[in-house]
């Protein structure tokens, strides 16, 4: 039997529906998950209607922030996605994105790309919107070879589609997280390329602003990165927690519940999590 704490649906960049996302969990064996779409619980909308059988499901989303000039993640699991605090982030966020998504446009246009605006005008905003569209553009409209070529050339971090200002500061989510019920979890600590130094300091801020977990491990992994970040939980009084990423099948670095093992004698972060009793 597997968890796993962090995947995307389609109410973000993933690519199954919730219903989809429960059904490849049960093939997968994974018992116990939680659905962290990017900046929205708009997947636990329909939520009567899913079935979800013996899976025990946790309420949570995955919230764009920046910190120190980084853009990173915070995970929110349980909390009360109707509590004003949390209406206003995910508001917030929404209109944040609508606004980046402008700005991704006018920079990629600048940057000789062809037909974005035009592309966007007639998409529309309404459904969620994030990089992976725009890179799917570039794709098929044949201007880049594919997903990575498009992140690597154009999208990814310090390129000009990396537009970032807008989201949220790390204070304010944790603040809603926490005043919603819930619990911040710092995401994928290594994809952020910080220095062990700056890491640290990252972790110490996470903590004193009420973080409560880190991602110990993210999809699968080195031994020796769980084992250092493990490490580093540890020090900083932060609960572990694990999740693949998933965003689709077939990628095999961040299949559902296949993410490397957690260390074994380490706080986890789902003994914090609601019991369906408490629900
Ligand atoms: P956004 O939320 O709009 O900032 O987009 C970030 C999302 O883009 C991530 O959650 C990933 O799903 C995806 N992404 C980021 N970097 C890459 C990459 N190098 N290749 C493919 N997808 C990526
Ligand atoms: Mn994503
Ligand atoms: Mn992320
Ligand atoms: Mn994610």
């Amino acid at each position: 039997m597997f968890v796993d704490f962090h995947m995307h649906s389609t109410a973000s960049d993933g690519v199954l529906t919730p219903q989809q996302l429960l059904a490849h969990a049960r093939t997968q064996q994974v018992h116990h998950l939680s659905i962290t779409d990017h900046d929205s619980f708009a997947a636990y909308e329909q939520r009567t209607l899913w079935d979800e059988g013996d899976i025990r499901i946790t309420v949570g989303a995955e919230f764009s922030t920046q910190w120190s000039g980084v853009g990173i993640h915070v995970l929110a699991y349980d909390c009360d996605p109707q509590a004003p605090c949390m209406q206003d982030l995910v508001k917030h966020q929404t209109q944040a994105r609508r606004q980046r998504a402008l700005r991704i446009a006018e920079r990629l246009e600048k940057q000789g790309l062809h037909g974005v605006g035009e592309w966007l005008q007639q998409r529309g905003l309404e459904r969620y919107i994030g990089r992976p569209d725009f890179a799917r553009y570039l794709v098929e409209s044949q201007q880049v070879k594919n997903i990575q070529q498009a992140f690597k050339k154009y999208l990814g971090a310090g390129k000009a589609g990396d537009v970032k200002q807008s989201w949220a500061d790390l204070e304010t989510v944790i603040e809603a997280i926490e005043q919603s019920g819930g619990l911040a979890v710092l995401a994928h600590p290594d994809k952020y390329k910080l220095t062990n130094a700056k890491l640290k300091r990252l972790l110490m801020h996470f903590k004193q602003l009420g973080g409560r977990g880190m991602e110990v491990v993210s999809g699968r992994q080195l031994p020796d990165r769980t084992e250092y970040l493990g490490r580093l939980c540890t020090q900083f009084e932060l609960y572990a927690s694990t999740g693949s990423d998933f965003h689709e099948p077939g990628k095999a670095w961040c299949e559902l519940g296949r993410q490397s093992a957690l260390p074994s004698q380490i706080a986890r972060m789902e003994t914090l999590f609601k019991t369906t009793d408490e629900d």
